[in-house]
């Protein structure tokens, strides 16, 4: 096992950069290779990493990163927000989230608002702590936002593990879980595309593993490296990602392997399947993305609070604004929207990649307040 400031060895990541820059001289030779290379990282904390460490600046300029949808806050759409501020205002609900879902912006309110008027929500860590808040209030109803990519659902379902085994029938859970493959499957098949390469979050791939990445490198010849969060890792990633160019080829690779591997955990998987099935899940900005959600599954919707408030319904709403979908699609850099820094703010957010401690926006009114630019 290591220890994190490994990764952030500071004579370490210099030799890392070293052998990027001499990759990125090769590729400048080779006519075959458009500049800038553009890298998509795709999770919200490696965005925040590379710019909390600044290495976006510490790479040659030929080398972009194009920032992903890895934010599971931040890919929740403003329905799902406003289905779960109803949930909460009921009578003899308690509601329970992650903290950064609470500053979030639903239609007319976020969740410390409509907690401020009245509505039990609370903050929890742990979605196994809702199961305890359920067996401490018998007479309430505890819901949990379940919010979150595969890295997530896994602990959602340890909370179900112990709500099946303890029988407590007052916990139920919103799912909004969601799935990293058919969205990367979105972003690459969009014709004005423009992604050199990928790279995959690696904590996803300790669940689901590496394999699940193999059909999208074959169908859109795009070299994958999957990689950490620490300075070390990503600029590992980057270097493998742009090896991978400057050869002319297209692999999946494992940057992350003391954590990852190919096939993943096979219990985090096995408990995964148990309570879910794959469904279609409409995202932030995107829409509906075929099998790119995971729902319960017919023998578990007794802990499904959209089936136990069957009657009440998302005021759908569209999206507030155009901005944050092509910040989360790798289209823009949160620079480029015309709110960024006037009417959005972290202390006045338009949309959630603004409050989210992973949204892509606040990474850079976080870290890069003096510039303002990516590089
Ligand atoms: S600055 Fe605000 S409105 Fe613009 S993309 Fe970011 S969160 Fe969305």
């Amino acid at each position: 096992m290591k220890y994190v400031t490994e990764f952030r060895d500071k004579e370490v990541a210099e030799g890392v950069i070293l052998e990027i820059n001499k990759v990125v001289a090769e590729i400048k030779k080779n006519p075959r290779i458009k500049l800038p290379i553009r890298l998509m990282e795709i999770c919200g904390g490696q965005t925040h990493s590379i710019l909390q460490y600044g290495i976006h600046s510490a790479l040659p300029k030929e080398v972009e990163f194009v920032h992903g949808p890895g934010c599971p806050v931040c890919v929740t759409p403003i329905e799902t927000i406003n289905l779960a501020l109803e949930l909460a205002k009921q009578p003899n609900v308690i509601f329970t989230s992650f903290g950064d879902m609470l500053r979030v912006p639903g239609s007319d309110e976020n969740m410390f608002e409509a907690k401020a008027k009245g509505a039990d929500i609370r903050w929890v860590y742990a979605p196994s702590e809702a199961v305890e808040i359920a067996k401490q209030n018998p007479d309430k109803e505890v819901v949990f936002f379940a919010i979150g990519f595969e890295t997530t659902t896994w602990p959602i379902t340890e909370a179900l593990c112990i709500a099946e085994r303890d029988s407590v029938k007052n916990f139920s859970i919103l799912p909004t879980m969601v799935r990293v493959p058919p969205a990367l499957e979105v972003i690459l098949s969009d014709p004005e595309c423009i992604i050199d390469g990928i790279l995959a979050a690696g904590h996803v791939c300790t669940i689901m593993g590496t394999e699940e990445y193999e059909p999208l490198v074959e169908k859109y010849n795009v070299p994958i490296v999957v990689t950490g969060f620490q300075p070390i890792d990503i600029l590992t990633g980057v270097l493998l990602a742009l090896l991978q160019i400057e050869e002319g080829r297209s692999d999946v690779e494992n940057a992350y392997g003391w954590v990852a591997n190919s096939a993943g955990s096979t219990v985090a998987k096995s408990l995964i399947n148990k309570f879910f099935k794959i469904v279609d899940r409409k995202w932030r900005g995107i829409g509906l993305i075929p099998n790119s959600g995971f729902g319960l599954r017919d023998e578990y919707l007794k802990y499904d609070a959209e089936i136990k408030w069957k009657n009440i319904h998302a005021r759908k709403e569209p999206e507030p604004n155009k901005y944050c979908g092509l910040v989360l699609t790798g289209k823009i850099k949160p620079t480029e929207c015309p709110f960024y820094k006037k009417e959005c703010s972290q202390e006045h957010p338009i949309g959630a990649l603004m409050v989210s401690s992973e949204g892509a926006c606040a990474a850079y009114f976080l870290y890069n307040k003096d510039t303002g630019e990516s590089k």
